[in-house]
């Protein structure tokens, strides 16, 4: 047991000493399924949780085929370039049917692979989103310890998976495409008004003019929202992830907005907002998953759902009767 705590000791240590193979090997702890590792993982979470959360944590959805893997690989470029230390991590809830479509193909980040002011860690695969959402909520803490200034999460804009990117990031880019529809796009309205910013990527050569009349469609259309609680306008800016251009406008507005958000307090309250739904999040979770993993339960609710299919009960009745057992 000494010997356990004298190691997780030096584990942090090396953390905190912005040691990166320390960090990977922590973050494979986290996401081990090897009840004896999540005991060190969560002593090494508590351990660095002081020297967390100093980091903009920066969320980037978009569907696949914008343009994300080249747009991170511009602006961690362009933020290490100016000093700033990089982890980039991925949500991925396809990863178990894709392989790991993002983030996965790491030659897709070549440049930010071989930069060592940057860090990239693929999500862990083959986990339903809320095991993996708790995860990389794990390894944000770990890489902030890490000394990490700018923490990207990167998701697919589709599906579930950017409302829980929302709810762990300061800042939220829609990265989109001129001339496609939303529905072509795959992208909900929900999503836009999540958006703290959207960049229309691609915005180089006969996509130029398109690019352009889509920045004025999507600044119209964001005005008809309510205004956030942030008092924050959400902006519209052009970029080109391959020619490297409008990534340095892009730093700006999210520079003015974490200085704004921090200047009304809205910044730290949206990050409390943020833990206390996880705690309910992950209260929710756990109780589900007990209560449907017990023995007499599931034999139970075999029963009950035999009832239901003869018409000899309700679903409500047999729900009461199961939640009273
Ligand atoms: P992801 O699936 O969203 O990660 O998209 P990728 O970064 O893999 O890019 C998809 C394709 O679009 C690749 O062939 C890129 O070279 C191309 N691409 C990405 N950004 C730009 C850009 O700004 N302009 C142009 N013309 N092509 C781009």
């Amino acid at each position: 047991k000494r010997q356990k705590k004298i190691q997780n000791d030096a584990l942090v240590a090396s953390i905190l000493n912005k040691d990166i193979t320390a960090l990977s090997r922590a973050i494979t702890l986290v996401e081990s399924k090897n009840p004896k590792h999540a005991k060190d993982a969560k002593t090494i979470i508590k351990s660095c949780l002081p020297h967390a959360n100093k980091s903009i944590r920066i969320g980037i959805t978009g569907v696949p085929g914008v343009g994300k893997s080249t747009f991170i690989e511009a602006f961690g470029s362009h933020l290490t370039a100016i000093g700033k230390r990089v982890a980039v991590l991925a949500i991925d809830p396809s990863s178990s049917i894709t392989k790991g479509s993002i983030l996965g193909d790491k030659t897709r980040m070549e440049a930010l692979v071989k930069d060592k002011n940057a860090f990239i860690r693929p999500s862990a695969s083959g986990e339903a989103l809320g095991g993996v959402a708790r995860k990389t909520r794990e390894t944000i803490i770990l890489c902030e310890a890490a000394g990490f200034d700018i923490i990207i999460i990167e998701t697919v804009g589709v599906g579930q998976s950017e409302t829980t990117v929302h709810s762990m990031v300061d800042f939220f880019l829609l990265l989109k495409l001129a001339g496609a529809g939303d529905e072509l796009q795959g992208i909900k309205r929900g999503i836009i008004e999540m958006a703290d910013a959207i960049a229309i990527n691609k915005a180089d050569g006969d996509n130029l003019k398109p690019a352009k009349l889509a920045k004025v469609e999507f600044n119209r259309a964001l005005h008809l929202y309510p205004e956030k609680s942030s008092h924050w306008q959400p902006t519209v800016t052009l970029c080109s992830a391959l020619n490297n251009e409008g990534i340095d406008t892009i730093w700006n507005v999210i520079q003015e907005y974490i200085e704004m958000t921090k200047t009304n307090g809205f910044f730290d309250i949206k990050r409390q907002e943020q833990n206390k739904y996880w705690l309910i999040q992950t209260i929710e979770a756990q109780l589900k998953s007990n209560f449907f993993n017990k023995t007499e339960i599931k034999k139970a609710l075999k029963q009950q759902l035999e009832l239901i299919e003869r018409n000899e009960t309700t679903p409500f009745a047999a729900a009461d009767y199961l939640l009273n057992l």
